[in-house]
This record gives C-alpha cells, structure tokens and sequence, in this order.
C-alpha cells in the first residue's frame, strides 16, 4: 500500500470536501432521476494518485450523497468504483476504459442486487436505473480525464502516477477521442432529452388539467341538469293537485326524459312511496308492507329540512340494490306553502358517468375517478379496478421523485414510482374529480432516449476507434517508414505504406528534408575524409621533420650529439663482434671565437656551415657518422675503415680546410678557418661507452692545440 504521503493526503482531502459539496446538489433530470458530477473528485484521484487515496476520496465525496438519499448503499458502490478506477490506473488502463468496465460487469450488476434486496422499486423501472446509473459513472469519468487534462496543476502535480509504458500515438488519439465524444454525446443527450422530456411532461398536463376542467364542467351539467330536472318536478307538482294515478304517469314521463335516473319515486309525508319508476318497482314494493324511506337522508333533507338534496353516494335499499346518489325535492301544496305534503326523489345512474369518461377525447391513456364529499367514489374508469361507494385512498409516491404535477398510487401505495400523475378538480356540491395519466409512459420515452443514446454512443465509439487508427497510421506508418529509411539498421519488413500523395503534408515536408540531409551528410562524410587524408599526409611529414629535428643539429644538417649516443652501441657491438677497427675523431676550429668577434655571428654560422658541408663532402661513406658535437666542435664516427689510410685521410681534410676559403655574400670578405683533430682508432672491443673513445680523442685534440693548433694527433687504441 506504501506510505501515505502529505501532499497527496492533502489533495484527496481536498478533492474530497469539493466532491462533497458538489453531491450535496445533485441535478434533477427526470422523476427521480439525478445527475451526480461530485464523483469527478474521485476519477481525479484515481488517475492521479492511485486506488487508496481514491478510495479515501470516494468515502468523503459520497457522504454528500448519503445526506441526500440517506442510503448507504452509496459508500459501497462508489467505493469498489474508486478502488477499481485506481487499480485499472496502475495497470496503466485508461480511465474511461476502465469505467466502461466497471459499470458493465461491476457496478450495474451490484447496483442491480442492491436494488432487488433493499429497495420496492417495481422491476420495470430497474433496467431504467441502473442504466442511468452506468451512464452518469462515463459522464463523470469522461469530465474526470479530461479535468487532468485541461488543469495544468493536476497535469503536473509532481507525485502523480506515472504511465509506464510509452504509449501508441493510436492509442493516445484514440482516447482523447472517444472522451471528447463521449462527454459530447452523453451530456447533448442529457440535456436533449432532459428539454425534450420536459416539454412531453408540459404538454401533458396541460392535457390531463383540460381533461379535469372539461370534464368537471361535463360532471357539473349533468348533474345540474338532473338537479333541475327535480326541482321543476317538485315546482309543478307543488302547483297542481293530480290523482296518484296521474302522479304515476308524469313520474314515468319525466323518467323517460331523464334516463340518467336510475329509478325516481314520489312519497307522502310518512316517507311511504306512492310512486315508482319505473312502475314495476312500485309493485315489488307491495311484499314489503313496511317499507317506508323515512330514514333516508334524502328524504329527511328534503322533508324535515326542505331543501334541495344531493346525497354523497350511498348504496340503495329496499329500492333497488345499486350503489346511487339521490337527488330530492319538497313537494307542497298551494295552501300549505311552508309544509311540504312529501318529496320527489330521482337516484342517478353512476354508469351514466361512463358516457362522459368515454366521450372524453382528451386520451385513451386517462382515466377519471369521481368522488363524493365523503372521499367515496361515485364513478372511476373501469380500467383502474375500484368499485364504486369505496374509500378512495391513494398515496403519494417517494419524495425522490420531481415532476411538476401531483403524482399518486392507487394499486401499490408502496411502490416507490409513481403509477399516476393527475389533475383535478372540484364540484359545486363538494365532489371532486380526477383525471389520472399513467406515469409509466413517459419513464418508457426516457428509457428509450437513454438506450438509444447508448446506441448512439456505442457506434460512434467503434468509429472513432475506426478513424482514429487510420489517421493515426497516415502519420506513424510513413514515419516508421522514414526511420527504416534513414536508419543504417532497418527494423522489420518494410512496410508498402510509405509516404505517398496520401501522406499528410508534415510528414511529406519531414521526408523531403531528411532526404536532403542525408545526401547533405553523404557531401559532409566525403569532404571529411578527404580532409583526414590530407591531414595525415601532413601529420607524417610533421612527424618526419620531427624526427630528424630530434636527430640533427639544424644549422648544419648533421647528427646532432643525442643521435650519436643512440646509435654508437649498435656500431661498436657488430664492429666487435666482428673484430673490426673503429675510428673517432674529434675536430675543434681553432680560434673560432676571433671569427665570431670579427665577422659577427652569422659570419661564425656561415663557417660551421661550411666546416659540415666540407666534411660531409670528405667523409661519404654509409657507415660515417658526421656529427655536430657542441659550438664548434665535431665528431667523426667511422666504424670498418681502414685502418692504414684513415689518418691519411683525416690528415689531406685538415689541409683542405685551410685552403678553402669563406666568403661573407655581403661585404665580399673572405677568410681561412683552421681545425685542431684528435683522432683514435682501436678494436671495436676497445670500449663500449661512447664517452671513453671520446676521451681518447679529446686527450689528443688538446695535444694539437697544445702543440699550436691545426693539426691532426691520431694514436692507436690498445684493448685495455
Ligand atoms: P681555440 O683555438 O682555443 O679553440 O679558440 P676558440 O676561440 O675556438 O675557442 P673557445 O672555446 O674559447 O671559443 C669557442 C667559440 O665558439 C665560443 C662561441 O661563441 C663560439 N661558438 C660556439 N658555437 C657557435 C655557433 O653555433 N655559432 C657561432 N657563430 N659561434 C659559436
Ligand atoms: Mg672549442
Ligand atoms: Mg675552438
């Protein structure tokens, strides 16, 4: 799990206390239907911070929610969610992906088991929820993934989770696709959808409150009419005296104008009935001697009371056995106008008030249930199962539920949906009428909206998928072709898809400019070697002078003293082995410094010069070693030479130098120079060390000067 850092505590806290704030407000859409955008806290911390610290963030965040629903469902749910997100994040799964996921083998199935145990939700709202459900966790998601995106704080929050591996520029371009086009499409459809539902609910009760009123004025005209109907009945029977016989006939005529009675009768002031109709009831009547209506309200009311009387519905006995509302009226006489002499009594017909639920036009998915004072029910369409003088008891849907009219339950007053949305209205005489529309329906257009906004989303998805890997090859293929291309190692197959007039213009420019640069570089590598060639030809010769400058001495051209040092060993080793003489001799210009003081420096220059052409001239053969030994002194090395002739030799230089003239170029001067020679020659095992044979030489060099200079001293070496 590791261990809990502070900032990233902090931000889980923080993005926590915002997503409860926000949850605190979830948006109604439809019914019951909310949309949560509290949640975008935790897919933030998931992505950002991992599966615990989104777990931590879920538990703050859905407290918002429990306070609105007050189902601790919530804390579960959203928290396998958090814990999911972060764990698909540190599998390096996207977050909508990994919310796809989710919702379709996780959390709409859980949802579902949570809904089946603990709440009543009738199952044909289930499938609704759950996918309103799914929907909201993408939208939320999608709003999560592209927050990190768009907020440069949390794009480069320092402790955030990294992606591993590198990912496929198809993969990322397919990505920032489908979430711009799944936050696109689901909120269009929300609020889409939501608008159009809202209009559908509008025009519907407008509908259902036209219905109420309509009807109520239909409800109100019949019942005037019959009301009336009575009361001119009682009028003109209070004016005229008529037989019972003539009662009887004008009873039966009025009902026949009237068949929205069921049955109407006169009786006298002892309640006793003295006519029916229709007339047959009348006769029935006479197996009950007793019976009598003194008991009714209808006739107490009209009789006692004197008044016109509609009665709450009741169900009719001895007279008939059908539920009924009675309406009655005094009747006088002429003389006795404040004593009624009995009543007229008309019971309407209930199933009358079917003709007016079916001439209501208004839709054949209403019903009407009329009521009386009592809440009993008079009428109610037949579709809706409730018989008539029964209580009418409804209840009232959850409070989850928000739609702008009133909402009630007639067959599960349990049921969490509402089963109808109504309007009503009342009557003069208190009864009250309903108009009721079935809910159902338009959870069913919703339902639909949503299914096909999931359609929707579903193929828009698979062609983004589509084109996003087909734009992302126009651009991936060429350049890995590119690479192949350029590079001295190719990787894999060459591909067929190269760049072509297909090819975006980027990528056309790209190739066009590698291709100079290569043969620009091809240009570079040629002038290069060239230039290393010559440089080395120069480093050589360099070399070279470098070399002979550490061997000769450079005024003169000869070896220089270091060279005879490293090359006598090599000479006295064969010239003994081989028992061979070696002859050294040393020559020092006599005077020198004389030629230095009269004719400068150069003047002494130019005469060394000449000493060392002379004795280069004298002494050529391979084996003679001419060396410039100091200022003006030299050596001689000569290694195989014959021992008879070689101070011979030595002895015609020494003249030839004091014959040989040296001219200065710029005064014309000429000069003689004069060398003293100490020369030795012994068997090359005389001595191996240079400086010994040296020596033998220069004790004879300094008898000549001794003996007055210019002149050769040569002794022969014994082996000591
Ligand atoms: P001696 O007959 O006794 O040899 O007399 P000297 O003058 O030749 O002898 P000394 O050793 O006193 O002087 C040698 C001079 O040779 C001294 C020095 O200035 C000169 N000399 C040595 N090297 C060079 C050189 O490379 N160029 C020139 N111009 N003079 C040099
Ligand atoms: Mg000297
Ligand atoms: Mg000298």
């Amino acid at each position: 799990m590791g261990k809990i850092e502070n900032n990233k505590l902090l931000l889980a806290s923080v993005l926590g206390f915002i997503g409860l704030v926000i949850n605190l407000y979830p948006i109604h859409l439809f019914a019951n239907i909310q949309l949560i955008l509290g949640n975008v806290s935790y897919v933030i911390a998931a992505i950002l911070l991992g599966p615990w610290y989104a777990l931590y963030t879920a538990i703050i965040t859905v407290t918002g929610l429990m306070m609105v629903w007050d189902s601790p469902h919530v804390y579960f749910l959203f928290g396998v969610e958090a814990l999911c997100l972060g764990f698909a994040r540190r599998s390096h799964l996207y977050a909508l992906y990994a919310s796809f996921g989710f919702w379709l083998f996780i959390g709409m199935p859980l949802f579902y088991l949570y809904i089946f145990l603990f709440t009543d939700l009738p199952s044909s709202h289930i499938a609704f929820v759950i996918l309103k459900q799914g929907i909201n966790g993408l939208v939320y998601a999608c709003i999560g993934s592209l927050l990190i995106i768009l907020i440069p704080s949390f794009w480069h929050f320092k402790n955030k989770l990294k992606d591993a591996p590198r990912r496929t520029f198809n993969a990322q371009l397919t990505y920032t696709f489908t979430l711009v086009i799944t936050v696109a499409l689901l909120l269009a459809a929300l609020l889409f959808n939501n608008q159009f539902i809202e209009r559908q609910q509008a025009l519907l009760y407008q509908n259902i409150e036209n219905s109420a009123d309509h009807l109520g004025l239909s409800t109100q005209a019949y019942l005037n009419s019959h009301t009336q109907a009575i009361k001119n009945a009682a009028a003109w029977l209070s004016l005229n005296q008529y037989a019972e016989v003539e009662e009887q006939i004008l009873l039966s005529q009025l009902h026949t104008h009237y068949p929205g009675f069921i049955t109407m009768l006169l009786a006298d002031k002892q309640g006793t009935v003295i006519s029916a109709s229709p007339a047959s009831l009348l006769s029935s009547l006479e197996s009950q001697p007793e019976f009598d209506i003194r008991d009714r309200s209808y006739f107490v009311e009209a009789f006692i009371n004197q008044r016109h009387f509609t009665s709450p519905v009741f169900l009719g006995k001895g007279f008939g056995q059908d539920p009924i509302v009675a309406i009655s009226a005094p009747i006088y006489r002429p003389d006795t106008p404040h004593q009624p002499i009995g009543i007229i009594e008309g019971s309407l017909d209930l199933q009358e008030f079917k003709a007016i639920d079916h001439v209501n036009t208004g839709s054949h998915s209403q019903s009407i249930v009329l009521i009386d004072k009592n809440r009993r029910v008079i009428y109610a369409s037949d579709n809706l199962d409730i018989t008539p003088l029964s209580e009418f008891s409804y209840s009232v849907p959850s409070k989850n539920y928000i739609t702008p009219f009133p909402m009630l339950n007639i067959a599960h007053s349990d049921n969490m949906a509402p089963e109808y949305v109504y309007a009503s209205v009342k009557l003069e005489n208190d009864w009250q009428l309903f108009v009721l529309n079935p809910f159902r329906p338009l959870v069913e257009l919703v339902e639909g909206m949503y299914l096909a906004t999931f359609a929707i989303l579903f193929v828009a998805l698979s062609i983004t998928i589509y084109i996003s890997h087909v734009i992302s090859g126009r651009l991936t293929l060429p350049l890995e072709n590119i690479a192949n291309k350029f590079s001295t190692t190719p990787q894999g197959p060459h591909s067929e898809y190269a760049v072509d007039e297909e090819s975006p213009q980027e990528i056309y420019t790209l190739f066009q400019r590698l291709q100079q640069s290569k043969s620009q570089l091809i240009g570079y590598q040629l002038e290069l070697e060239e230039k290393v060639a010559l440089r080395t030809l120069e480093l050589e010769r360099a070399n070279n002078k470098l070399q002979a400058l550490a061997e000769k001495d450079p005024l003169t051209g000869l070896y220089n003293r270091r060279y005879a040092e490293n090359k006598f060993p090599a000479i006295q080793e064969l010239c003994q082995r081989s028992d061979e003489v070696i002859a050294i001799a040393l020559l020092d210009l006599d005077k020198f410094k004389f030629i230095n003081d009269t004719y400068g420096h150069d003047g002494g220059d130019l005469t060394l010069k000449r000493v060392a052409e002379l004795l280069s001239q004298e002494f050529k053969r391979d084996s003679d070693i001419i060396v410039r030994y100091g200022g003006e002194e030299f050596l001689l090395i000569m290694p195989l030479c014959n021992a008879l002739k070689i101070e011979g030799h030595l002895e015609s230089f020494r003249q030839k130098l004091q014959e040989t003239g040296i001219e200065l170029e710029t005064d014309k001067v000429q000069f003689q120079v004069t060398a003293s020679i100490g020369a030795v020659i012994g068997n090359g095992s005389f001595n191996a060390s240079l400086d010994e044979w040296v020596k033998q030489a220069d004790i004879n060099l300094y008898q000549a000067k001794n003996s007055g200079r210019n002149q050769l001293v040569f002794t022969t070496l014994e082996d000591s």
